[in-house]
């Protein structure tokens, strides 16, 4: 017989405690022989968000990867949130053209202007639009200074070099764009190609948020990965290697969740998915892939593309405007900047309190009617360089180690 009372005695009996300690000490002994030959475990090899008391992740600051909803809300209580992107430098063509155009009106349900997000590279862009996108109400991030080719130069990259390509960019946009430095909290590498750790140190360092450079296939409907932190080493497959495998607490990556061709051909940056001329079709398209995330698990819905897109068809740029016109329709979607994509993921809210929860942009006067029209050379190759900006010229183009543009080294006199 095994009662419950004589369990209790025995715990209870001297003698048996003394065994228990025994045990235990021999065990810690065994462990610490163990971890001398294997290696400490590491507790951050394995994220946990979960509600479990060991949970080691957690909103807002930290989130595991993975197509969890945030806040573990239900899907119908959801926001479909919508990135739009677009990437290099803002043209007199492409702001009159396109961003004007299309981004300036709309509105989400909550009544405020849609926000799409400006990946900004330095060569000719002109910094008096630049400022007045942001002035709209969009958001701009960074995308290096020089954006050279050759992706040995950025998969290589030093934290010292992408501090000259990333913060130069956030100086010189401070400087001659008028962007509030703490405004410009994200970035996409150069042909998304990242530097590894590097550039999760350099962003760690600089107090840079988010980068959105990350490709990732999605099959799956319903198993979308939403956005997560690098607390923990990713888990996320590498297609564009080196990426980062060290533990970066708090900075977060958007995974560039990939469309998908009937076909099965994947593409990051709708630029590069099949070519398709028909307007209506084109349409089609962009609305299946929606459609997989909206009747999934909500993740937000990446729209990343060049202005040249639309310059090279204007069927696609019609199409760009009917989805949306679509998504209008849709009470339950919302177009917003990555910055408050993450805001939200922070702090997960459902979609009958969302009225308050991003306040409406008040747009700033506008202060600059007649920007100054600059007349550059850049220092390094002697080219002419035209930049239009609301302060007053530099003395030269603004390039890596001299963002101000105010250390002329060579004279082409
Ligand atoms: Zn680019």
């Amino acid at each position: 017989m095994f009662s419950i009372s004589t369990v209790t005695s025995r715990i209870r009996s001297p003698f048996v405690v003394t065994e228990w300690r025994a045990m235990l000490l021999t065990y810690a002994i065994l462990w610490l022989l163990a971890v001398g030959v294997y290696g400490a475990p590491d507790p951050r090899d394995k994220c946990d968000d979960s509600d479990s008391a060991s949970a080691n992740c957690k909103l807002p600051d930290c989130r595991c990867f993975g197509p969890s909803i945030p806040g573990g809300l239900d899907v119908k209580d959801v926001p479909q949130m919508v990135m739009l992107t677009f990437d290099d430098a803002v043209t007199v063509t492409n702001f009159d053209n396109f961003y004007k155009k299309t981004l300036f009106t709309r509105q989400n349900p909550n009544g405020c202007n849609i926000s799409a997000t400006f990946f900004v590279c330095h060569e000719y862009n002109d910094y008096w639009r630049t400022n007045e996108l942001y002035r709209q109400g969009h958001e701009i991030a960074l995308h290096s200074i020089s954006h050279q080719t050759g992706l040995d130069y950025w998969a290589g990259a030093s934290v010292e070099t992408l501090e000259k390509e990333f913060l130069g960019l956030r100086e010189i946009l401070k400087t001659f764009g008028e962007i509030p430095e703490d405004a410009m909290k994200g970035m996409r590498a150069p042909f998304l190609q990242m530097a590894g750790d590097a550039t999760f140190e350099m962003m760690t360092k600089n107090n840079l948020m988010w980068d959105c450079s990350w490709p990732t296939n999605d099959d799956d409907k319903g198993k979308t990965p939403w956005p997560y932190t690098l607390d923990f080493k990713s888990p996320q497959e590498c297609p564009v290697p080196p990426c980062p495998t060290g533990s970066f607490p708090g900075r977060w990556v958007v995974p560039m969740v990939d469309w998908m061709s009937e076909d099965y051909v994947y593409c990051s940056m709708v630029d590069t998915c099949p070519y398709i001329s028909d307007e209506d079709e084109i349409l089609t398209f962009i609305k299946d892939n929606f459609h997989r995330h909206y009747d999934g698990n909500r993740a937000p819905f990446p729209f990343f593309i060049h202005a040249a897109w639309f310059s090279a068809l204007p069927a696609r740029f019609n199409a760009y405007n009917r989805f949306l016109d679509y998504l209008a329709t849709l009470p339950d979607v919302y177009v917003v900047s990555i910055s408050q994509v993450l805001q939200w993921i922070q702090n997960p809210t459902p979609l009958s309190q969302m009225k308050d929860f991003w306040k409406c942009w008040t747009i700033p006067e506008n202060t600059c009617k007649h920007p100054n029209s600059c007349e550059l050379i850049r220092e390094d190759n002697g080219e002419e360089r035209y930049m239009e900006t609301c302060v007053d010229c530099p003395k030269v183009y603004p390039w890596l180690d001299n963002p101000h543009g105010d250390k002329p080294t060579v004279s082409y006199s």
